[in-house]
């Protein structure tokens, strides 16, 4: 046996070499194998037989396939595991490498390489959510980030300090990151959950990337599309060449790029993001946030739009006001808003349609959808009278003058054209005279068919004769073996082609002939389709720009009269939103709890809130016993900041609300043991984040900060923060705690209320009312709370008479003298005299040091003391 690769495997080996670090699909006729390290994993991954195929260097080859037809769900499995694949076709027929002899292998390439960031086919994408690919390129200190959708277009850039590339990896979310190599931006990456692409320098070089960018939007200079500082031009520059690298020079469809202002949005970091579910519920899914409880939109691009707004509420007031106004226009006239919707939910997603198509990867289905799109776009356009609202007039206008597409692709397409232009069938009858006399031609032939059988039975008597068609043999003819005496008598009229088990098959002179004219009718009108298919692609793509707009316009129109339909049907009132630091609302509710209360049949306590104007800063201290409504609150007043910057109406009967700037968002948390810091850790990591960041427009929410460490500790970190707040960062905040000893802040403090959900005791239980009101709550309520909870009645005594004895005792630090006293504590004895000394237990205690160990490492080390008993 040689140690020569076969010619076959030296051409796998070489392309594969060609493409590092992804899974290579190696087409084989109807299936792509992976062979080597690439079918170990790609089995395990997708749960598929593993064989093996000859051997190379002695060993036999592990080998795995999936079938080309069933290749796009095999692939959509293979890039959510985190895999990157590159698809290598034929790049000839077979019988083309055989013509250049018998040890010729098929000539392969790989066509594209498939990556989180980079797909654009319907069934890997979600139609209502962005398909993001970044990049992040710094220059000495100044950073940038860019990102693109490239199964939209859409294609953006904004100034990023590496200390910004968190956060703003949470706005975008995407699915992909591109950093030059040893930018070490793996941790930002995991944390973001966003798969990490490194590139050689040559790919970040901003020289290089004018020049790439200039190329693919052919222009001069990029002048005309802003200035860019030399960073942003390397992040867009790497995306350039990382698209030509993974799409092997066929270039998606791109908008020009558009610069964002790094101040153009409500910066919202991503354990806010994460704290107030905006997009993404904690348990992860979209169900439960935010973005699944407002989502009245009934297009894809009107999801995806809505999930921009909210990720990224504007903090300009003349956008704020325009985009309001568009939703009042709606809400006054229900009428115009169903006939609205009604049309947007006949538009299919033209941005896809189209990017798939500049891409090449388009069918006949997607200039239907351009087709239908643009058609919904001029009714919609229409209904629209001159009168309505910036944001609508603006979009109308976008959605005129596609009058000759739209005939065009009227008069080409049928009504309902087949997803592939493979087998043609697409074009309109009337649309091409070439192509409607050979159809004519092709289906006049099959009608001889029909009468040629007939002749044939009555020819040779034979009734159960029939001519059929395969791939194989063509048209022929069949007859059961018992009945082809007959024919077989006359071999020069019935000429023989094959015997099977029970039949025998034959074909005639003139039945040849007319196989020809069908096949080459069928070819040529095959051909002819195909000709116009490219000429339609490029009546679209020549317009791209403007069904680009258009599709935008339908974008905003539909996410307008989402916003107008919620407001109407939930009753929520246009905000005054204005340059002030007001945050007043009235018979506010929080719009995710009160859908599932709702569900429930159980109603939602509307609760205001008036960080007074007047006061700089603006604080409320909220307290009140656990369960009573507090997290609810706070949230809902961040949620409506939120919503009345992304321009949409908001649950509340009336709210006037002061630009916020930046909103902040923290829980005392419960234990992060998955990352391994303790959750306290966390909580400060965190909290200090907003001390050292908020500025005097900000809005930040803090529930229970401090809960994480002992009580002391605890109370006075909360303490601390709060005059920090006050004094330093001077924002608007609500602050919850249970600490009760804080409320006597507000008497030193001239800008912090006290404010308590009130809870009503009533025999001994309580009963939550959930309103908030101004003043302190006068205790904890935690004893009765926890025999709510089910601890056994005997607990729950215990706890009253101890909490009796505490409230009754003198307080402050002498609480703490008091708990020795009491003779629970008293009775248990010290836990370590228990053991004789020098036992295992306490030798292992002895060599720990509590300060340095994380929550996980205490858990383990429980684990293992319990191991020594
Ligand atoms: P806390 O933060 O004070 O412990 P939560 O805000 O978590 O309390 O609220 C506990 C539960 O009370 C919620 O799950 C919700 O079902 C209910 N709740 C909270 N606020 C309201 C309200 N305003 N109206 C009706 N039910 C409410």
């Amino acid at each position: 046996m040689s140690d020569q690769p076969t010619p076959m495997m030296a051409q796998f080996l070489a392309i594969r070499a060609a493409n590092p670090g992804a899974l290579l699909f190696y087409r084989m006729g109807d299936f792509y194998e992976m062979f080597f390290e690439d079918a170990l994993a790609a089995s395990a991954a997708l749960d598929i037989a593993l064989t093996k195929r000859g051997t190379h260097l002695g060993e036999p080859i592990p080998m795995c396939g999936v079938p080309v037809h069933a290749a796009e769900s095999y692939l959509l499995t293979l890039i959510r595991k985190g895999f990157r694949v590159a698809i290598a076709e034929q790049m000839e027929d077979p019988a083309e490498a055989k013509k250049r002899g018998s040890k010729s292998v098929v000539a392969r390439d790989v066509v594209r390489l498939v990556t989180p960031g980079t797909l654009t086919e319907e069934s890997l994408l979600e139609a209502r959510r962005h398909n993001f690919l970044a990049a992040f390129a710094s220059v000495r200190d100044d950073g940038a980030l860019a990102w693109v959708d490239i199964s939209t277009g859409e294609f953006r850039v904004m100034p990023c300090p590496l200390a910004r590339l968190a956060p703003e990896l949470a706005r975008h979310a995407p699915r992909e990151l591109l950093a030059v190599e040893g930018a070490r931006l793996d941790d930002i990456a995991a944390e973001a959950g966003v798969a990490l692409t490194e590139l050689p320098p040559g790919s970040f070089d901003s020289a290089a990337a004018s020049r790439r960018l200039s190329a693919l939007f052919q222009v001069e200079t990029l002048e005309g599309f802003g200035s860019f500082s030399r960073p942003e031009l390397a992040a867009m520059g790497a995306i350039a060449d990382y698209l030509d690298l993974t799409q092997k020079g066929r270039m998606p469809l791109l908008r020009a790029p558009v610069r964002e202002a790094a101040g153009g949005a409500m910066q919202i970091d991503a354990a806010t993001r994460r704290n107030l579910e905006l997009t993404q519920a904690l348990s992860g899914g979209r169900e439960g946030s935010l973005l699944a409880a407002i989502d009245r939109s009934v297009t894809a691009a009107g999801a995806r739009l809505l999930e921009r707004r909210i990720s990224a509420p504007s903090r300009d007031l003349g956008v704020i006001h325009a985009r309001q106004a568009a939703v009042a226009d709606l809400t006054d006239d229900p009428r115009l808003t169903s006939d609205l919707r009604e049309a947007l939910s006949r538009a299919p997603d033209m941005d896809r349609a189209l990017s798939r198509l500049a891409l090449e990867r388009g069918g006949p289905r997607d200039l239907a959808a351009i087709r239908a799109g643009l058609t919904q776009g001029a009714a919609i356009a229409a209904r629209l009278g001159d009168d309505s609202a910036q944001v609508l007039a603006d979009a109308a206008r976008d959605l005129t003058g596609h009058d000759a597409l739209i005939d065009l692709l009227d008069d080409a397409l049928v009504a309902e054209p087949p997803l592939l232009t493979r087998d043609g069938g697409f074009t309109a009858p009337g649309y091409d005279d070439d192509l409607d006399e050979t159809r004519r031609l092709r289906d006049e032939g099959r009608g001889v068919i029909a009468g040629m059988q007939a002749d044939y039975i009555a020819e040779t008597g034979v009734i159960s004769l029939k001519i059929k068609h395969n791939n194989v043999l063509g048209y022929f003819i069949e007859t059961t073996s018992t009945h082809a005496e007959r024919m077989l008598a006359m071999p020069e009229r019935f000429i023989h082609r094959q015997t099977t088990a029970n039949q025998i098959r034959f074909t005639t002179v003139e039945l040849s002939e007319l196989e020809t004219r069908i096949l080459n009718a069928r070819d040529r009108a095959l051909e002819i389709e195909r000709e116009i298919f490219a000429r339609l692609c490029r009546a679209v793509l020549d317009r791209a720009a403007q069904i680009g707009q258009a599709a935008r316009a339908l974008a905003e129109i539909d996410l307008t009269a989402a916003f107008a339909d919620l407001a109407t049907g939930a009753g929520w009132v246009r905000p005054t939103v204005d340059d002030s630091r007001a945050f007043v609302i009235e018979g506010g509710r929080h719009p995710v709890v009160e859908r599932a209360l709702r569900r429930k049949g159980e109603a939602f306590v509307a609760n205001d809130c008036a960080l007074t104007e007047a006061a700089t800063p603006a604080i409320w201290l909220l307290t009140g016993p656990n369960m009573a409504g507090k997290s609810t609150f706070l949230r809902q007043n961040a949620l409506i900041a939120i919503l009345a910057q992304a321009g949409g109406f908001v649950p509340a009967t009336r709210a006037h609300i002061g630009l916020v700037s930046q909103l902040f968002s923290r829980v005392g948390a419960a234990d992060d043991l998955a990352r391994g810091r303790s959750t306290f850790m966390v909580e400060m990591v965190e909290t200090a984040a907003i001390l050292n960041q908020a500025d005097d427009h900000a809005l930040v929410i803090l529930d229970e900060i401090g809960r994480g460490t002992a009580t002391w500790d605890g109370l006075s970190i909360a303490w601390a923060v709060m005059e920090h707040l006050h004094a330093k960062n001077r924002c608007r905040a609500l602050f919850a705690t249970h600490y009760h000893e804080m409320t006597s802040l507000s008497a030193r403090l001239p800008g912090v209320e006290n404010a308590t959900v009130s809870v009503r005791e009533w025999e001994g239980e309580v009963i939550f009312l959930h309103e908030v009101r101004k003043g302190a709550a006068d205790r904890s309520y935690g004893v009765q709370v926890a025999r709510l909870a089910g601890l056994p009645g005997s607990v729950v005594e215990r706890a009253k008479e101890i909490l009796h004895q505490l409230e009754n005792g003198e307080g402050g630090g002498k609480q703490a003298a008091l708990l020795d006293d009491l003779p629970l504590f008293r009775a248990a004895p010290p836990p370590v005299a228990a053991q004789p000394k020098g036992s295992a237990v306490e030798d292992r205690l002895l060599g720990v040091n509590p300060d340095t160990i994380s929550a996980r490492e205490a858990l383990d080390l429980v684990y293992e003391l319990r191991g020594l008993l």
